[in-house]
């Protein structure tokens, strides 16, 4: 940038000093005089509007793509509404195929204690999911108080110039600071914030699991559902060439019925969509696993790779404050005090609030001494 300015600017700066030496030399007219005069007050003035002390090439591409981000975050807050219907209507579907097409083939196949068990164990996973996703979407993540309180905060963001608590980061789609901010989801339409990370995490697991579950469980109806619709191909095949040759004198072979057509279909929608979602959804829920064992949000992943390298370079050891220990973390993250815990806030829909207030960080009290004092690195 300075480099270019300075292209611009250095023909001019010369042809003025020419004229300077010309004009001092031969006794400068006042006209002359009074161009250079204006000139410098001009140089001065557009200087001093310039300046920043904080400016540099960064400034200058943030400045230059300020348009492009301002495109994108628009298009993420009006495409969330058109994927949380999409999240909605999908997983419509998938539970219609399964009451309407694969219910009745299993009445007919499976003995009574296998479909009792698939009958709770659906039924809890598909309770899970909505549950969580409700909550994911419709809980605010939890934003810091404006103006002057009491609050320990570190930094002042510069988009709300509101100050800001740890682990708090300004969400550009949302437009405002978010406490303990992960990531905007755009399948949520939400951003996912400390008081509704547990709820987003677990409508991931779950999504997943009930995935698993269906790409599994229906793999025996999918290849005799794509064995069918090979030979439906076939016979529509057979048909349409009999009746071009006209070789076609007795009773036509026996086809597919419109049901039949349908559910095979939707067997094989079934199993590729949940094997997709299955991977894909699994694949995030691992790495947001491993991000909660290890105390760190997505936006602190970024930040702490950074500062652990930074003072590697220094020889010394970074350490997270908020990181207690792998099972800590899990314990704080799920809201469980107690061993009954694991049942009625995890595996049963549960809309306990998270630990703390999510403006300061201390742990909480049941968190061992042991674990607190050996942070992991
Ligand atoms: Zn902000
Ligand atoms: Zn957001």
């Amino acid at each position: 940038m300075r480099g270019q300015r300075s292209l611009l600017l250095g023909p001019a700066r010369l042809c003025l000093r020419l004229l300077l030496l010309l004009g001092y030399r031969r006794r400068c007219p006042p006209l002359l005089r009074g161009l250079v005069q204006r000139w410098r007050y001009g140089k001065v003035c557009l200087r001093s509007l310039l300046y920043n002390s904080f400016g540099g090439s960064d400034t200058a591409v943030d400045a230059a793509f300020e348009p492009i981000y301002w495109l994108v975050d628009n298009v993420i807050r009006w495409c969330g509404v058109v994927f949380v219907v999409l999240v909605i209507v999908l997983t419509s579907s998938i539970v219609a195929i399964a009451y309407l097409c694969v219910l009745p083939l299993i009445l007919q196949t499976y003995s009574v204690p296998r479909l009792c068990w698939h009958f709770f164990y659906s039924h809890w996973n598909l309770i899970l999911i909505v549950f969580h996703y409700y909550q994911a979407i419709t809980t605010p993540p939890g934003y810091p108080p404006q103006g002057r309180n009491d609050t320990t905060t570190v930094s002042i963001c510069k988009k709300c110039i509101n100050p800001k608590p740890a682990r708090t980061h300004h969400c550009s789609i949302c437009n405002r600071c978010v406490l303990k901010m992960d990531h905007h989801c755009p399948w949520l339409n939400n951003c996912v914030g400390h008081y509704n990370h547990r709820y987003f995490f677990s409508f991931c697991f779950f999504m997943t699991l009930g995935c698993v579950y269906c790409s599994y469980g229906s793999w025996d109806l999918f290849r005799e559902a794509y064995a069918a619709i090979e030979k439906m191909k076939q016979l529509d095949k057979n048909k349409l060439q009999a009746v071009a040759n006209q070789t076609y004198h007795q009773t036509p072979p026996p086809t597919f019925s419109f049901r039949e057509r349908v559910t095979h279909k939707s067997l094989v929608y079934l199993w590729f969509l949940c094997s997709s979602v299955a991977l894909a959804l699994g694949a995030l829920t691992v790495w947001h696993a491993v991000l909660i064992s290890r105390g760190e949000t997505s936006i602190e992943r970024h930040i702490n790779k950074k500062e652990r390298q930074r003072l590697q370079a220094k020889g010394r050891v970074f350490r997270n404050h908020y990181n207690y220990g792998c099972l800590d973390n899990w314990k704080v993250f799920l809201g469980v005090d107690t061993g009954r815990h694991w049942l009625t806030r995890v595996l049963l829909p549960s809309s306990h609030l998270p630990h703390g207030n999510g403006m300061s960080w201390d742990p909480p009290p049941w968190v061992t001494a042991h674990s607190a004092s050996v942070m992991a690195v």
